[in-house]
């Protein structure tokens, strides 16, 4: 399908000071709901479901649909467990992980799978055999993240998956309200119900820029100082400081 038919907006990958986001999840809403033209948003912290599950109970009083979800830290990258409400345990391989989300009736994106978050011997995997992804179950691939840090990871991933093969997503991963929306996941309809029914038959596209370099300084800053006084909510294992 065209990408020009593909009507709605979503954002469906952001963190919230619950992880390792700058901001309370209300900001994030707020920004949102006046900035960023979506349709549809999800918070997706790292391994925890605390702001996300708020901001799905305050959905109603946004212009937006919010999504319930999480980026799992697996043993085989990050993975974004979409429409999942419980916590889905990390470092499991991802054909368990994929399989836990599903549990729930979830949805499980593997997310930027070019970027050194995860395991070298993975990301080989993926760009020697990317049907593996199918052979795990995983429902869509992330081919835009505009956190992206490596040089080529982006085009990489949209050249190895962007070709039918899996359902594509394009999402901010935004850290910081100013982030919201530089990457989109396009699709047929305006709520979550018709979001969820064109990854169902890959009818999405994904599309959008990098964070503005003020963002990644930000962030940084931010990082540092919370190392410091030791307030990074994140485990070790799910994130690093030099990348979302
Ligand atoms: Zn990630
Ligand atoms: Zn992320």
């Amino acid at each position: 399908m065209e990408g020009n038919t593909l009507t709605g907006r979503a954002d469906l990958h952001m963190h919230t000071s619950a992880s390792d986001g700058i901001t309370h999840v209300e900001a994030m809403l707020n920004r949102a709901a006046a900035h960023a033209n979506l349709d549809v948003i999800a918070i997706t912290d790292h391994d925890t479901l605390e702001s996300s599950l708020w901001a799905y109970s305050q959905r109603h009083r946004y212009p937006f649909d919010v999504v319930p979800g999480v980026e799992v830290t697996s043993a085989d990258g990050h993975v974004l467990g979409l429409w999942v409400t419980r916590p889905i345990p990390r470092l499991m391989p991802l054909i368990e992980t994929v399989a836990a989300i599903h549990e729930q009736g979830g949805l499980a994106v593997l997310a930027h799978p070019f970027e050194p978050t995860i395991m070298w011997h993975s990301m080989w995997r993926y760009l020697r055999q990317p049907e593996v992804l199918i052979y795990s179950g995983v429902d869509a691939v992330e081919i835009h993240n505009a956190g992206a840090i490596t040089p080529g990871s982006n085009w990489l991933a949209r050249r190895v998956f962007g070709d039918g093969m899996l359902p594509v997503l394009g999402n901010s991963d935004a850290h910081m309200p100013g982030s919201i929306g530089t990457g989109i996941t396009r699709f047929n309809g305006r709520t979550a119900a018709d979001l969820r029914a064109s990854i169902e038959r890959g009818q999405t596209a994904a599309e959008g820029r990098s964070w503005a370099v003020t963002a990644y300084l930000t962030l940084l800053i931010n990082w540092t100082l919370r190392r410091w006084n030791g307030s990074l909510a994140t485990k070790p294992h799910s994130t690093r400081p030099t990348h979302p």
